[in-house]
């Protein structure tokens, strides 16, 4: 039982440790017993979407993003066609606006590939700093770390979860990233896999299930300093909320 991960032009897009993804699918699925196993494209390199069972586009800067957006014009088709099958995706950042319609910024409009119902414009003021979610597909806190001179505007798509600290898509909305099909399209560098192992299973889940079928429910891994580490956060930066205590098992409010 294999699951191969792709990840999509690691020479242009990784910023913040993007990479850490990569390493924390892996691990996680080897953890358990799974086979895993990562493909590296750089620009340039073809693909076939049909080997690969979870994709990832990491962060990148906007000149880097718009060499990227050229290239992925060529792989549009199939690209889309992956996700509208459950083709399991974590578009990070600079990743999360190409897979929208488009990146306006000041001086160009950079088309996107419109397999998101996002679109993104550029405003002067950097939203730079730690960021807190409360996001349906994690019973901890997701926490991590965002750079972006970009506002997303995703209309009435699932968000990835409501701020409780932090930017966000755009500052004023209230919400943070995209959920569409098993895409999560998410502003959070950090990298955003490792600190929030919730969300690891949960692309892994989706990932397993749409390769081998049934439901799948990964066995429980201890994550312990993972635990550790986002009640540190959670506590720094919000004035109330749920944070993991080692010393009952559970998470309990504070
Ligand atoms: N170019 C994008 C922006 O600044 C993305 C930056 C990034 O990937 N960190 O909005």
């Amino acid at each position: 039982m294999k699951l191969t991960i792709g990840h999509l032009y690691p020479d242009l897009l990784n910023l913040y440790g993007d990479q850490g993804n990569i390493k924390c699918l892996m691990r996680r699925l080897q953890w358990r017993g799974i086979e895993a196993e990562v493909k590296p494209f750089l620009s340039g390199e073809s693909l076939d979407f049909a080997d690969l069972d979870v994709v990832l586009l990491g962060g990148g800067s906007d000149r880097e993003q718009e060499l990227v957006c050229r290239q992925l014009g060529e792989i549009r088709r199939d690209f889309g066609s992956y996700v509208e099958d459950g083709g399991v995706v974590l578009a990070v950042c600079g990743g999360y606006q190409i897979l929208g319609d488009y990146y306006r910024t000041a001086e160009k409009e950079i088309p996107g590939l419109g397999i998101l119902p996002a679109y993104t414009k550029w405003e002067p003021r950097r939203l730079v700093g730690n960021i807190i979610l409360d996001s349906p597909l994690s019973l901890a806190p997701v926490v991590g770390f965002e750079n972006h001179g970009g506002r997303t505007y995703i209309g009435e798509g699932a968000p990835f979860g409501r701020v409780l600290f932090g930017y966000g898509n755009t500052r004023t909305s209230g919400y943070e990233g995209l959920r569409y099909k098993n895409v999560i399209g998410t502003y959070l560098h950090g990298p955003l896999l490792p600190k929030n192992p919730e969300i690891c299973d949960y692309l892994l889940e989706r990932a397993l299930e749409r390769k081998f079928g049934g439901v799948w429910k990964l066995r429980r891994l201890p994550d312990r300093l993972e635990r550790q580490a986002n009640a540190c956060m959670v506590e720094r930066y919000c004035d109330r909320g749920y944070v993991w205590r080692e010393r009952v098992g559970r998470y309990l409010p504070f």
